[in-house]
């Protein structure tokens, strides 16, 4: 995909090129720019309207501008925003209370993203490894395909050489084995500790999202925890983008029948507000006062707007709609499949977190269909080259996910 192409044949009000002259160029941007959404919508500067199946990358829980999250914003921006963690706050107390009282979990540790909370995951695994078990050189295991994030430890932990090219030198103690493989995890694990123990935390998501939507195998995930508990090593759930009730259950690990020891979450929790937790069993809850912080984690203004996302996935039953929702566009999709057997090789995916992968010899990529899809209206976003993504907003519609499935069938159509 060239986005000046795109620059130049889409109008806009708002120059992207003068954008492109102030802001780093550190993304390959559609060349849209959004100023407006309400529920699965967004709108344009030119006043288009799109049906927004990418919910800003599996985050905007609720979709646009919901009055819960709206009054949570405004309530909260009129009481009390920031105090720092030298103190105190009811929402930070609320939201902790909530998570742990709906998952394994139980404590909770917050940041403000992705990539932080995994740094907490890797450190609280680290901080174990040395004072529980006395590792002196502890190892993370993580997955080929896996995604963590864009900070030197995250990239590292990411099984995928593209994010950590010209990064090096890499943060030491990670190790990577093929994802869904009990058996390559089996040999790394011995291997590795073979002289004296050192593997200290296996470290994967439930689904990998960003990796091509591909769901954990439940025989694996058991496998994975049965190890974990022989060996004392710990098991960290990246929860970013497959938790918050996008698969369907609340938590991705729900749906392997497991618990891990650490887990972490971000993305939907904020529902759009940047917020990022990390969440861990008493017996693995090793930090004291200074040993991890965050200026802005836990404010009482991000945790009250995550604590209403939370409420409303309860209030509103959304767990029973991402399902219903999940299962009409996986058929949906299945009936593309039929209809383009050539094209499509693969339809996967848990609740609302489905992939639509494109087969080896199709002449075009998954960007081809979301350019297409956009003249459609319907903003969709690849999980890499070969893998549409279908993240929308967990209150979407039976008729919305209908008119997602007519824009990617008129791409299909057209690009065949
Ligand atoms: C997006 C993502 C991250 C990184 O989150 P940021 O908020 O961008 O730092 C980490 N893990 C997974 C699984 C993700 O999808």
């Amino acid at each position: 995909m060239s986005p000046d192409t795109l620059a130049k044949s889409a109008p806009s009000a708002y120059s992207t090129a003068e954008f492109d002259d102030y802001v780093m160029t550190t993304y390959a941007r559609f060349p849209l720019t959004l100023t407006r959404g309400s529920g699965c919508r967004v709108w344009d500067d030119q006043g288009r309207e799109y049906l927004d199946f990418v919910a800003g990358i599996a985050t905007c829980t609720l979709g646009h501008a919901h009055p819960a999250i709206t009054a949570a914003v405004t309530e909260q921006a009129q009481t009390l925003i920031h105090v720092s963690n030298l103190y105190y706050n009811t929402p930070q107390g609320n939201l902790a209370k909530w998570l742990v009282e709906h998952s394994c979990a139980d404590r909770a540790f917050f940041c403000n993203s992705g990539a932080e909370a995994n740094e907490a995951a890797i450190k609280l695994a680290r901080k174990y490894a040395h004072t529980v078990r006395n590792i002196t050189n502890p190892i993370i295991i993580t997955a080929n395909a896996s995604f963590h994030g864009r900070t030197l430890a995250t990239i590292t932990a990411t099984g995928q050489p593209k994010y950590q090219q010209n990064f090096d030198p890499l943060v030491p103690g990670f190790h990577y084995v093929p994802y869904n493989d009990t058996e390559a995890l089996k040999t790394a694990i011995a291997h590795l500790d073979q002289q004296q123990p050192q593997v200290a935390a296996i470290m994967l998501e439930g689904l990998q999202g960003e990796g091509g939507v591909r769901p954990g195998d439940l025989s694996y995930f058991q496998a994975v925890r049965q190890l974990c508990d022989e060996k004392q090593i710990l098991l960290i759930m990246d929860e970013v983008q497959v938790g918050m009730g996008r698969s369907g259950k609340l938590w991705g690990y729900e749906n392997l029948g497991i618990e891990p020891d650490i887990f972490t979450s971000a993305k939907g929790l904020g529902g759009g507000v940047p917020i990022g937790a990390m969440l861990c069993k008493s017996h693995c809850n090793v930090f004291n006062p200074g040993d991890h912080a965050s200026t802005f984690g836990g404010n009482p203004f991000a945790c009250a707007v995550a604590f209403s996302v939370c409420q409303t996935i309860e209030q509103e039953n959304l767990l029973a709609n991402v399902q219903a929702r999940g299962e009409q566009l996986r058929s949906g999709l299945t009936q593309l499949a039929q209809k383009f057997p050539h094209l499509i090789s693969d339809v996967r995916g848990w609740g609302l977190i489905d992939g639509l992968e494109l087969s080896a010899d199709s002449t075009f990529t998954a960007a081809d269909i979301v350019k297409i899809a956009i003249q459609e209206g319907v903003l969709l976003v690849p999980a890499g080259p070969k893998v549409l993504r279908f993240v929308p907003p967990l209150i979407v519609s039976a008729e919305e996910i209908d008119l997602a499935l007519v824009a990617v069938d008129r791409a299909l159509t057209a690009l065949n």
